[in-house]
């Protein structure tokens, strides 16, 4: 079932900004859909609204073509996770996950072979009758995952639920989540402030950005053709230099240029930001012939798994951050403290005073 969001506003408090101004996106049906953004942006009020756990100001929430709006919470049937486990602590695992059905009057025998395959699927077979307490933080997030698909909900709604978790046990989670959603195609809305975890698992990003949609797209189009400064600085992060157009392309510093994607409308003689990313910058060692000025040290270089992040320092002294394959930088013989020249393959160009 898919989730239209149609210009919602709410506001807590009568005079400041909204909380979250017009907002409208679609969650295609049996996709992840994920509201992205720094905290404080309003996803998780989007979340709560959708929910039905707060009335919006103004705006619509459909589902499919049904106006649930005013619908109560516990009619709309949606499974939830939140960061915070929320398990029953006097329960055991088996009484946290039937608890839904037990709400809605589930036969007996119907609800024990219904928490069997629950407990199999979120792998925690053998482990029913522990406590809350006698697991570990991802073993109890996967309850809050069985006890939310017990009701087998039309739609899962996740704020932040691999939040408190541990890096590894993060990952795993969500490549669980991944593989689960693409044997079961439930409809799924996730919140998360981490953009890597939005790129991972989502098939559509929403970024928001002070209570508003700032672009709606798949991952691709979100990462590849940002729509604002905001959201190329934010989803995969970027290094930002300042640049001047000449003849089509982008002076950047006194000695870097690139070329103006497709699409890009700035006057020659525009003051523009260029959006580079760490991967699309290459680098050769500089040179005797090398003038001085195109030439940018080496600062540090950190080795991460298969490839090295580099710290330059550009010669008007801004700084640069560079990704390029460990295999690379060894057949270069690139090292800390060298003068390298740096090729900028790709930017995001915006004019300087773009403003959201
Ligand atoms: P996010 O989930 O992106 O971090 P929220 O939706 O929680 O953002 O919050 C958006 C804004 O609304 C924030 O400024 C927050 O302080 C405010 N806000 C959220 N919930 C309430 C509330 N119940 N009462 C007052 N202000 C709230
Ligand atoms: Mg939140």
């Amino acid at each position: 079932m898919s989730l239209i969001v149609k210009s919602l506003t709410k506001r807590f408090t009568a005079r400041e900004t909204p909380a979250v101004a017009d907002v409208s996106f679609a969650a295609p049906a049996g996709g992840i859909t994920t509201l992205l953004g720094p905290s404080g942006s309003g996803k998780s009020t989007v979340l709560r609204v959708v929910a039905g756990l707060e009335q919006p100001d103004s705006g619509q929430v459909l589902f499919g073509d049904e106006d649930v709006t005013h619908l109560p919470a516990q009619h709309r049937g949606l499974g939830f996770v939140f960061q915070s486990y929320a398990l029953f602590k006097h329960m055991t695992v088996r009484k946290n996950i039937a608890f839904g059905l037990g709400v809605r009057k589930t036969p007996k025998e119907q609800s024990r072979r219904k928490v069997d395959e629950l407990l199999a699927l979120v792998q925690l077979d053998g482990l029913g009758e522990r406590y809350p307490a006698e697991l570990s933080g991802g073993q109890r997030q996967r309850v809050a995952f069985a006890r939310a698909l017990a009701i087998e909900p039309k739609m899962l709604l996740l704020d932040e639920p691999f939040g408190a978790l541990d890096a590894q046990v993060r990952v795993e989670l969500r490549d669980w989540l991944r593989r689960f959603h693409d044997e079961h195609h439930l409809t799924t809305l996730l919140v998360t402030h981490d953009q890597e975890e939005a790129m991972e698992v989502s098939d559509h990003i929403v970024v928001m950005h002070e209570g508003r949609v700032a672009q709606a797209g798949t991952v691709r189009e979100v990462y590849d053709r940002p729509a604002t400064p905001f959201v190329a600085g934010f989803v995969g992060g970027a290094n930002v230099l300042r640049g001047q157009m000449v003849d089509g392309r982008v002076n950047v510093g006194a000695s870097l240029a690139v070329s103006v994607p497709n699409g890009t409308s700035a006057p020659d003689g525009a003051a523009v930001n260029a959006y580079v990313r760490p991967h699309d910058v290459t680098l050769t060692k500089a040179d005797a012939d090398t003038p001085e000025i195109s030439a940018a040290r080496v600062e540090r270089m950190a080795w991460i798994g298969g490839y090295v992040k580099l710290s330059l320092k550009l010669s008007d002294g801004a700084p640069m951050t560079v990704e390029m394959p460990k295999s690379e930088i060894e057949a270069l013989g690139i090292n800390e403290g060298d003068l390298v020249m740096a090729n900028l393959r790709e930017a995001k160009v915006f004019v300087e005073d773009y403003s959201i």
